[in-house]
């Protein structure tokens, strides 16, 4: 896959995304990354890329000909392309959205600043509004780096262990089991003992299984109930 991140903050990429499972991806290429400083393309000398809103109020707006231009020095190579303009305005993401979006080839992250994009760039130019969430951060930028932390590891060939795509949370509209590992038997700091549940020492597989979907179903039941009834 190819990203193309559209932002004022440069310096801010990779990030997280240089680190672990998604820097080794970067490194071996299942993906790459080029990021494009919306100020290069900014009205003046100084690279001013905002201006007032118009109809008052406050903060500032980033003009939707400096959008144009900066996407104009952009070259799709393939048909199969998104491009994505992240804002709390837009449609929540999840995993099925996820999902659809690791399926292009190329990805094209509109980061936002101060108080948004003017409209008629996102409109005009097609972009798909995506929200990570119900609440507002201060730039795109972290926002593009959870879309892609969530993107690149469905990528076949990403994850050293793909199976673990198959259980995990989201994966059949549930939340994931719990997880033990060593030791056994854990002391806590009050002297009181803790041990991992029976079954998982049983070596007995079917009991094992059958135990992981009854409590997941049952922290799905007690943390997210609105997941058995969403279509996602
Ligand atoms: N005025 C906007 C509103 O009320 O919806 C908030 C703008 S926010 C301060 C600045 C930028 O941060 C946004 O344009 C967007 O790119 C990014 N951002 C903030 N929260 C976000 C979220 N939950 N999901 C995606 N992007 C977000």
């Amino acid at each position: 896959m190819r990203v193309v991140i559209l932002t004022c903050y440069p310096e801010m990429f990779p990030g997280s995304l240089g680190y672990s499972v998604i820097g080794n991806a970067l490194e071996n290429k299942r993906f790459s990354l080029e990021v494009i400083n919306l100020h290069n393309f900014g009205i003046d000398k100084r690279g001013s890329v905002d201006d007032e809103p118009f109809g008052g109020g406050p903060g500032m707006v980033i003009r939707p000909d400096v959008i144009e231009k900066a996407l104009n020095s952009i070259t799709f190579k393939t048909d199969n392309y998104c491009k994505i303009f992240l804002t709390p305005s837009g449609q929540r993401l999840s995993q099925t959205k996820l999902n659809n979006l690791s399926k292009h080839e190329e990805m094209l992250i509109l980061c936002g600043r101060f108080e948004g994009v003017d409209q008629r760039a996102i409109e005009i130019l097609d972009f798909q509004e995506i929200s990570i969430g119900d609440y507002v951060l201060s730039g795109g930028e972290i926002a593009a780096q959870v879309l892609l932390e969530g993107c690149i590891r469905l990528i076949p060939g990403v994850l050293g262990h793909p199976e673990s795509l198959l259980e995990e949370s989201f994966s059949n509209k549930l939340l994931e089991y719990p997880h033990y590992t060593k030791p056994r038997v854990w002391e806590d700091k009050k002297g009181i003992k803790h041990e991992v549940p029976d079954v998982l020492v049983s070596g007995h597989h079917e009991r094992i299984r059958s135990w992981r979907k009854d409590k997941a179903m049952k922290k799905t039941k007690s943390m997210r109930p609105d997941l058995l009834k969403e279509d996602l």
